[in-house]
């Protein structure tokens, strides 16, 4: 039986290609990736729901160093598709190797995203990934090069289809035939191409030279303001938040609440200089229940030493100048 390895991301066109090539009997492990900036979640329910095996590969860390050094750019916001495609399929081709599988697959449909999915750059991503020729698209493959296994006779290119562009009726028509109708919406899940969050990892890059995946998950968190060149602050927005900012909490970190009335944990990664602490404070009591025009009891915290001091709250034009 011939084996294959899809890449699937939970999403429609990734469904689709599965089921096309189930249709022609062939073997498959699907496999999706997980790193700061996405989860497996989808590819799980997907992978139920086409019955099929489904591996999880981390790649977090050597992702990383792509997101900050893309050699090919920058999507909309800070996604770099194109180096994060020849990531995942030269992972794909490793396994591809060592575990004798014939071929690989993916959902990419020919023009669907213009700058990611040209012809020119599926050639580039399947040369630079080390798979040339070994890369099937089921749903544009007669409109691309024939791929080894289908000159082998191992797939039907026959069975295979040729859609292109940004409409996606013919895969909700698709969709229809083979009774699938609960699917996430397309392109959702990659926090890369949030611009809000964008924005966030842009300010993160500018400001820090050594990014740890921790500094990834704390922008996933709260409100962020820019202290100084070397400081941020992030301060909770709900219970949830605060804990998890208290879970992220590291060594040298410097953690602050306001002590006699409810309110967010601010945190400071690395600490800061003192004027920074001062402003960290200020804007932990204007997120807090306490008073604005008077000054508040504070509680800093590093390393275990407390230390309190009163802080008013800081302005609201403060707060629009610092946020990030
Ligand atoms: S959207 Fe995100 S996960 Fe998808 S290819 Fe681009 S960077 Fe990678």
């Amino acid at each position: 039986m011939t084996k294959a390895i899809g890449l699937l991301s939970g999403g429609l066109d990734s469904i689709l290609a599965t089921r096309l090539l189930q249709d022609q009997g062939i073997e498959i492990l699907a496999i999706c990736f997980k790193t700061s900036f996405f989860g497996f979640q989808k590819a799980q329910r997907a992978a139920i729901r086409l019955k099929v095996s489904l591996r999880v590969i981390d790649i977090s860390e050597e992702h990383l160093q792509l997101v900050q050094n893309p050699r090919y750019g920058y999507g909309r916001n800070m996604n770099p598709c194109i180096d994060c495609h020849i990531l995942m399929l030269k992972r794909a081709g490793y396994l591809l190797e060592r575990e004798n599988f014939e071929f690989i697959f993916t959902g990419e449909v020919l023009g669907q995203r213009p700058m990611s999915q040209n012809k020119q750059v599926l050639q580039l991503v399947a040369r630079n990934s080390g798979c040339e020729g070994l890369i099937l698209r089921p749903l544009s493959a007669k409109l691309l090069p024939e791929t080894r296994a289908e000159k082998e006779g191992k797939v039907d290119r026959g069975r295979l289809l040729d859609i292109q562009g940004r409409s996606r009726k013919s895969q909700f028509e698709l969709a229809k035939r083979y009774g699938i109708d609960d699917f996430p919406a397309p392109a959702g899940g990659c926090l890369l191409t949030d611009p809000a969050f964008s924005r966030r990892l842009r300010d993160l890059f500018a400001h820090q030279k050594e990014v740890q995946i921790r500094d990834i998950e704390l922008l996933q968190v709260g409100r962020h303001f820019r202290l100084d060149e070397s400081a941020k602050v992030v301060i909770g927005r709900r219970k949830e938040e605060n804990e998890r900012l208290l879970e992220l909490a590291d060594e040298g970190d410097v953690i602050i609440k306001v002590t006699d009335y409810p309110g967010p944990i601010a945190l400071i990664p690395r600490g800061g200089p003192k004027m920074c602490i001062g402003t960290a404070a200020s804007l932990c009591v204007r997120y807090s229940d306490g008073p604005n025009n008077i000054p508040v009891l504070v509680l800093l915290e590093k390393d275990g030493i407390e230390e309190r001091l009163e802080s008013p709250a800081c302005s609201q034009e403060i707060c629009q100048a610092l946020i990030i």
